[in-house]
């Protein structure tokens, strides 16, 4: 669907890595945004500079862990803004850690963030748009969840959950002038990636290499105006690999370790443990 000027956007994560750079695109069409994050002691500031812009914009500061939160965060931004129109499930949470050792709430938080809220947001606002025949859903998914890299599984797992949650979306949606996209980025020079780079000083592997977060938040924008179902953000082509695994899993296993993700991981691990965190 095409993005105009008086359009409700539902953004979370907004004052994230990336979320920063998809409220910018938003704001140079115009739309209305409605911007999500926790604790959000950032988001007052993002407002600002979209507003300075003559964007109409309204922070939110909401964990969208908690059930309730969520309801009242869709009432509000309906009361606010006008119904959502674009649904941007953009939040999202990691621990790079080995399973065994991450706490009940650890994998919990991952699973609330990464996949609850949005399953339980896309609920919220879909009797409206369908009502209204109109309607988009983004899910920021994340290439862990095509290649479960090592030292990620609560997050390769939600992310994986994205994948499968929008296709559906899609396949139970399709005529009704409501659909969804899923966006695939591998390491981005922003937020998750940037902060454990930051932490660590591992870098991500040459041979996947990084994307700019401003490419994926055009992606953003373009999978809402072409109705893409599935966009991989990646500066090397990893389709092939992707390709292999579905047919070969052991070779595709094979290739993905040798590409560095899980070897990244695993530095960041250990550094982490040397410096006692
Ligand atoms: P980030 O900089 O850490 O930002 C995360 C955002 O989520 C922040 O706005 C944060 O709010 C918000 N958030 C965290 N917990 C929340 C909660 N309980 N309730 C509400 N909001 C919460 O992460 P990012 O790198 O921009 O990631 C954005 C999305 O892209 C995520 O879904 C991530 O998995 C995906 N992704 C990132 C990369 C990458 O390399 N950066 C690669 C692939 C996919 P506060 O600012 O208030 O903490």
């Amino acid at each position: 669907m095409k993005l105009l000027p008086g359009q409700t956007v539902l953004l979370t994560g907004a004052s994230g890595g990336l979320g920063t750079h998809i409220t910018h695109a938003l704001a140079e069409r115009g739309v209305k945004l409605a911007l999500v994050a926790h604790p959000g002691v950032d988001l007052e500031k993002l407002r600002q500079e979209v507003a300075a812009r003559g964007v109409r914009a309204v922070a939110y500061q909401c964990d969208l862990r908690d059930a309730a939160q969520r309801r009242h965060l869709a009432q509000q931004v309906e009361a606010d803004l006008g119904p959502v129109d674009v649904l941007i499930n953009n939040a999202g949470v990691e621990h790079t850690a080995p399973y065994h050792e991450l706490s009940e709430a650890d994998i919990d938080d991952v699973l609330k963030v990464n996949l609850e809220a949005p399953m339980m947001l896309t609920r919220l606002v879909l009797p409206g748009m369908l009502a209204r025949r109109r309607g988009h859903i983004v899910n920021m998914s994340s290439l862990a969840g095509k290649s479960g890299p090592a030292f990620q599984e609560p997050y390769a797992a939600t992310k994986a959950g994205l994948i499968a949650f929008t296709s559906s979306l899609r396949a139970t949606y399709r005529g009704s002038g409501v659909s969804a996209s899923v966006i695939v980025p591998g390491f981005v020079e922003a937020g998750i990636y940037a902060s454990l780079k930051a932490q660590s000083g591992c870098a991500a592997p040459a041979l996947l290499g990084t994307s700019r977060p401003e490419t994926v938040a055009q992606a953003v924008i373009r999978a809402i105006e072409r109705d893409t179902p599935e966009v991989i953000i990646n500066p090397m082509p990893v389709r092939p690999l992707l390709v292999l695994t579905i047919f070969c899993p052991r070779a595709g296993a094979w290739l993905a370790n040798k590409l560095g993700a899980n070897d990244f991981f695993r530095r960041v691990v250990q550094v982490k443990r040397e410096r006692g965190g």
